[in-house]
């Protein structure tokens, strides 16, 4: 089999003694798996330096099931969010509220800026009825970064619980803000299989004991109690993805968060670079840009969605795959810097770019 390249924000390609964790067969119910459990959920905390303020969640699924978890159990009846979107998982967040009958109200911003911060405290200044603040850290559709540190602090003067999604975020970005709730999952910064997320909640919310689900999978204080009093999972858990979780977190730890950062940086930079040679353009100021992933616009090269087809069909024919769809509304194409990518790959990338393109390849050496 050829080896494949991945360049999407998750999924993403995994390093080996990741995936050779998952040869062990260990029994889901046994002493063992729990003390596996036990430490992702420590290493968890120990990454977000929040050991003694919070405490970690586990959930089967992919991230959204996370964050469907713990908008339903900590959101109640009498409560009103407030929902800041710039991109498509803004818009996921009220979605999910949308469907779950919940109280809420959005602010739209631009996809191409962060999240109008004086809106925000306006909003939430006019209405004193807003119970919770949600935002993305990231915004995945662009590689966007929100300005969590000024949204965390209007959240916090008004007292408002803060729910932020750092899916694409957490272990590639620091975060040292107090979060109420955040919510990520395995297989994006932490480089881990696809297949379970968790929330960090704050145990302020946790010792209420208060659920507001109303649905048996979804309801994370059960989940959380379960795991407190029992060590294990509620029903059967992923195992194996449990096992790869808890490696890719000790690789996480030894690694460091800046190292990491530098290393998705540098092969941002890259991408950038010669990317910006073939004649594509970034959307987003570069102050505003995240190493997780870059959003690309050409109007001569990629004007639509069948031109993207074309594009990622003589890609992924080499073995290399960027993120599948083309972004309608700002007419761009995700590449994601995150995972075991190698340097060659970069290469390889640009080379099939420039040949699908019939731009001659002796540009990108100038
Ligand atoms: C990946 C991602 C999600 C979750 O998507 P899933 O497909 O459920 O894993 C949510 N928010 C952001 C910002 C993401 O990048």
């Amino acid at each position: 089999m050829q080896e494949t390249c991945l360049f999407t924000p998750g999924p993403l390609s995994l390093s080996s003694d990741v995936k050779d964790a998952m040869r062990v067969d260990l029994g889901s119910r046994d002493e063992t798996f729990k003390q596996v459990t036990q430490r992702v959920r420590d290493r968890l905390l120990h990454i977000s330096g929040t050991d003694k303020s919070h405490s970690a969640v586990l959930m089967q699924g992919s991230g959204t099931f996370a964050l469907e978890a713990a908008l339903a159990t900590f959101l109640g009846a009498t409560d009103k969010a407030l929902v800041c979107i710039n991109g498509l998982y803004g818009e996921r967040i009220a979605r999910i509220l949308e469907k779950s009958g919940k109280n809420f109200e959005t602010l739209l911003c631009s996809a191409a800026l962060p999240i109008d911060v004086a809106a925000v405290e306006r909003i939430i200044c006019r209405d004193k009825q807003f119970t919770h603040l949600c935002f993305v850290h990231c915004e995945t559709t662009t590689g966007l970064i929100n300005p969590v540190k000024s949204l965390l602090e209007i959240g916090r003067r008004n007292g408002l619980v803060t729910v932020v999604d750092a899916m694409s975020s957490f272990g590639g970005l620091r975060l040292d803000d107090d979060i109420d709730i955040l919510v990520s999952s395995g297989n994006k910064c932490i480089e881990a299989p696809a297949g379970v997320a968790f929330a960090i909640v704050s145990n302020r919310l946790l010792a209420s004991g208060k659920s507001s689900a109303r649905s048996f999978c979804f309801d994370m204080m059960d989940q959380w109690q379960h795991f407190e009093q029992h060590r294990e999972w509620r029903t059967t858990p992923p195992t194996h993805i449990v096992q790869a979780f808890d490696k890719a977190l000790e690789r996480l730890i030894e690694e460091g968060i800046p190292a990491r950062n530098a290393r998705y940086s540098r092969v941002q930079e890259k991408l950038l670079r010669g990317m910006r040679a073939l004649g594509f353009k970034t959307i987003i100021p570069q102050e505003h840009q995240s190493p997780i992933c870059l959003a690309f616009c050409s109007i001569e090269l990629v004007p639509d969605e069948a031109a993207f087809a074309a594009y990622y069909g003589a890609l992924a024919q080499q073995g290399i795959y960027i993120y599948a769809k083309f972004h309608e509304p700002t007419t761009t194409f995700r590449i994601g810097c995150i995972g075991q990518i190698q340097d060659f790959w970069i290469d390889k990338l640009l080379a099939v770019t420039a040949a699908h393109f019939r731009i001659s390849p002796s540009i990108l050496a100038a």
